[in-house]
């Protein structure tokens, strides 16, 4: 069995992750979360985009684990805010993880934008990081890539509601209406969300680089 760590403190994003990994099915593979490994500390998320601190979690935590890690990176991205929040969606209203602070921050900020400009996206980078990986100098090769980073994308189209519906998924889910969808992403099932979903996506695009691992194991 291959070990690889999903290195995330939020328990619904773990939830998430654990599911599509585990529901892609690859064999051979045993998913364990930070909390199954001992304590490191963990670095403030400075990078300028997704996909930098999306790697730089997985990075920190393969250096501190000798494990692969994957980590993910995602926010919302809104039109008429110019693409924010972003990747500050998270402390979007100043404290890290008030889910429900930074929706009715977002609501607010977006009551005059009429229903033409209401376009919004959900971003999610995903990295695979090995422990060579992690040690390799930061230096892309030719090829533009850093062996033992695997970095993917994974984009859900949408609108922004006016108000709040529904009590799945987490974050700004009951104000997002998918692209082909009368419900919010907070009314749809697990199974539903996994299956369009920003993180469903790039993690699904993962799978053939898990797999990957296991051969080299
Ligand atoms: P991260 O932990 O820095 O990646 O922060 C992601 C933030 O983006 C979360 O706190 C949520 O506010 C938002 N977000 C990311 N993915 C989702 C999702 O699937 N549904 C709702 N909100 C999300």
């Amino acid at each position: 069995m291959t070990r690889v760590l999903l290195a995330t403190r939020n328990a619904k994003k773990l939830t998430e992750l654990r599911r599509i990994v585990e529901a892609a099915g690859v064999d051979g593979v045993d998913i364990v979360g930070l909390a199954d490994v001992p304590e490191f500390p963990e670095a403030p998320e400075t990078g300028a985009t997704f996909a930098e601190n999306a790697i730089a979690k997985a990075r920190d935590a393969a250096a501190a684990t000798g494990l692969p890690a994957i980590a993910d990176d995602s926010g919302i991205t809104v039109d008429a805010l110019n693409g924010m929040p972003g990747i500050f969606s998270a402390r979007w209203a100043g404290r890290h993880g008030d889910d429900d602070a930074n929706l009715w921050l977002l609501l607010g900020q977006t009551a005059d934008v009429p229903d033409a400009r209401r376009g919004a996206a959900f971003v999610c980078a995903a990295a695979l990081v090995t422990p060579d990986g992690a040690a390799a100098p930061d230096t892309p090769d030719a090829d533009g890539e850093i062996p033992g980073r695997t970095v993917v994308h994974g984009t859900w189209r949408g609108t922004l509601l006016r108000e709040p519906r529904g009590e799945n998924g987490f974050g700004y889910d009951p104000i997002f209406q998918p692209e082909g969808e009368t419900r919010s992403s907070a009314e749809l099932s697990s199974e539903e969300k996994d299956a369009s979903s920003h993180r469903g996506r790039a993690l699904r695009a993962l799978v053939p680089h898990l797999q990957a691992l296991r051969a080299d194991a």
